[in-house]
């Protein structure tokens, strides 16, 4: 099989990349580069399996020979890179993902969008369900990005009902792990990067807002299941193991083994006060859940940056 992975040098298109390549595919990356990392997939560049294609998906393309499977995962997604790319996200979301499907379409491709829990907003049910339609702020700073995922998600069903394309849909959850950048401004390598460097730990708020992180691995499996199946509405993929981003600063400080100050700062505007996914619909469909607890992921995950803070 031939797999193309847009933002395929991102942090999790680079773990899928290795994936559909441990599962025998001929992987094609495809990547500008503009908050994806070279670095994430250097060790593929002498894999005869592999091919790095140097692009941004926003632009139309055109790609010799068959290709089977197509998965969407181009687009700025930390809440700092989206509103520094405010423009280049509402592109890649809904031209990004017109140029996919279309490229799909030619092939006779499966296809594969990495939507996002930020299609709910801020919510108002809790957790979140994939019948719930949303509480998002189309003009606020985080409008770019929901929105054009939003679209994405329609395009993504008008290509399945008009062309009869074998879509997917999936909605990414809080996700964590090795190769994230530690400057993508996530909760996640801010306070990792903070409790290294011995700083104090900023966070947003009073703290009382929750999260609910999944392992890198555990989402890649949920996403290597559902693309062979033949199920087309959106299917949550997260760990519902939630906690608030306060408690959440405390593990990191325990863990990191120093002695950490917290340093409260204001809440960005639109900031979500809750997100948990329900993930019933992943359990039923693909026999799906997360694995690695959070202890055991951040343990992996502050190695990896303490790692890269060392190189
Ligand atoms: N956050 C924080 N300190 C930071 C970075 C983020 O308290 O240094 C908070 C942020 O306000 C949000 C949560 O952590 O409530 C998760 O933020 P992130 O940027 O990781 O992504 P989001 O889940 O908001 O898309």
């Amino acid at each position: 099989m031939r797999t193309l992975i847009t933002g395929g040098a991102g942090f999790i298109g680079s773990h899928l990349c290795d994936r559909f390549i441990a599962e025998g595919h001929d992987v094609l990356c495809l990547d500008n580069f503009i908050t994806g990392n070279p670095v994430n997939i250097h060790h593929l560049h002498d894999n005869p399996r592999f091919t790095l294609i140097r692009h941004n998906i926003s632009n139309h393309i055109e790609i010799d020979g068959p290709i089977d499977n197509i998965l969407h995962f181009a687009s700025p997604a930390s809440p700092v890179d989206y509103l520094r790319h405010p423009i280049p996200t509402l592109k890649v979301g809904s031209l990004g993902t017109h140029n996919s499907l279309g490229l799909a379409k030619a092939k006779n491709a499966r296809f594969l969008l990495a939507s996002t829990s930020e299609v709910y907003g801020d919510p108002e049910r809790h957790p979140q369900r994939e019948d719930y339609w949303g509480n998002v702020n189309p003009i606020g700073i985080r409008g770019v990005y929901d929105e054009a995922k939003r679209f994405a998600e329609a395009m993504t069903m008008a290509y399945h009902r008009s062309h009869g394309i074998n879509t997917h849909i999936i909605r990414i959850f809080n996700t964590y792990g090795p190769r994230m950048r530690l400057d993508d401004g996530r909760v996640v390598p801010n306070l990792m990067g903070q409790a290294l460097r011995g700083e104090s730990l900023t966070v947003y708020g009073d703290g009382s807002q929750t999260r609910s992180f999944c392992y890198v691995s555990d989402l890649v499996e949920g996403i290597f299941r559902l693309l062979f199946k033949d199920f087309h509405e959106p299917v949550n993929l997260g760990n519902p193991n939630e906690v608030s981003i306060l408690d959440f600063a405390k593990e990191i400080a325990s863990l990191s083994g120093h002695e950490c100050r917290i340093e409260f700062k204001p809440l960005p505007q639109d900031d979500p006060k809750v997100r948990k996914p329900d993930i019933t619909r992943a359990r039923t469909l693909l026999g799906w859940e997360p694995k690695v607890d959070r202890q055991e992921g951040m343990r992996q995950t502050l190695e990896y940056f303490r790692g890269t803070m060392r190189a």
